[in-house]
């Protein structure tokens, strides 16, 4: 190879992009359901709308330094945001058809009231609707009329055909005293939970909203500077790399043998034990 030719291989070597499979991402903190045991501490959350602007600043960011298979759109319940038409967009024009697979991910509360400017936007944006399957006697069909006339994809999440979606209860450790490695090697969340939120990448959305629960119930559960990685701050693919190949230091508040799994629907009262023990 000539040298030439061999540093040109060598710069596209360094500026090749780090592979994610997936990550969820919240546009709006709170929800019109607040249901218990919620695992991004919603009912707990005080009202945000995040600004098309906001986001598209971190996405930017993000895709410079990622590419990802797949975006999980949340909230929250996403289909609060005034302006989802234009988050969408923006989210599209970040993350280009068909590298990117983009879903909505909603209670499905307000989908029978979605403008056809939205059906039209999923439509032309490739964007599919997943509807958590819970117990809400809605009758979805003029949703789904919308879906057909506007050639979108939407889907039942979580539950198989004729049940519904169950949910799970964390065992957060107050005084952080479990083990963060042991902790780690059982937890299921590791790859299926990436989340992302104002600039920050965090392995699972518990470290990621921890903040709602500290708030709400005047705890500390601590996140240092090892529980995420700032974007801004990343220089190669092995720090990236690293950070999710191992534990991270906010682990020690998780008991993952405690955690308790398929607990029926219901809505929040927001009391501290259905986080913690
Ligand atoms: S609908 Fe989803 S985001 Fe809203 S409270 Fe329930 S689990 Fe949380
Ligand atoms: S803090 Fe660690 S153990 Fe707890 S859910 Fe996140 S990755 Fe899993």
């Amino acid at each position: 190879m000539q040298k030439n030719n061999y540093f040109m291989f060598l710069n596209l070597f360094k500026r090749e992009k780090y592979l994610l499979n997936y990550f969820c991402t919240s546009i709006v903190s709170h929800c019109n359901l607040n249901c218990r045991y919620c695992d991004h501490f919603v009912p707990l959350a005080k009202e945000r709308i995040f600004s098309v602007e906001e986001l598209r600043k971190h996405f930017k960011k993000l895709s410079s330094k990622i590419n990802v298979q797949a975006i999980g759109i949340m909230g929250g319940e996403p289909l609060l945001h005034p302006d989802i038409v234009n988050v969408l967009k923006m989210f599209r024009s970040i993350f280009p058809y068909p590298k990117t697979f983009l879903a909505i991910y909603t209670n499905g509360i307000l989908l029978n009231t979605m403008s056809d400017e939205f059906w039209e936007c999923c439509h032309k944006n490739m964007i599919v609707i997943r509807i958590s399957k819970f117990p809400l006697n809605i009758d979805f069909m003029p949703a789904f009329n919308k879906a057909k006339k506007y050639k979108v994809l939407v889907q039942y999440y979580g539950a198989k055909d004729g049940e519904y979606k169950t949910m799970y209860r964390m065992a957060l450790d107050l005084q952080g005293s479990q083990n963060p490695e042991e902790m780690y090697k059982m937890c299921w969340q590791k790859g299926f939970c990436t989340y992302f939120q104002d600039g920050k990448l965090y392995k699972c959305t518990t470290a990621g909203n921890i903040s709602n629960f500290n708030n709400y119930f005047n705890t500390n559960l601590t996140l240092s500077e090892k529980d995420y990685l700032d974007i801004y701050k990343i220089k190669n693919n092995k720090q990236i790399k690293e950070f999710f190949n191992n534990s991270i230091p906010f682990c020690k508040y998780c008991n993952i043998p405690k955690q308790v799994d398929k607990l029926p629907f219901e809505i929040s009262k927001k009391d501290i034990k259905d986080w913690s023990y």
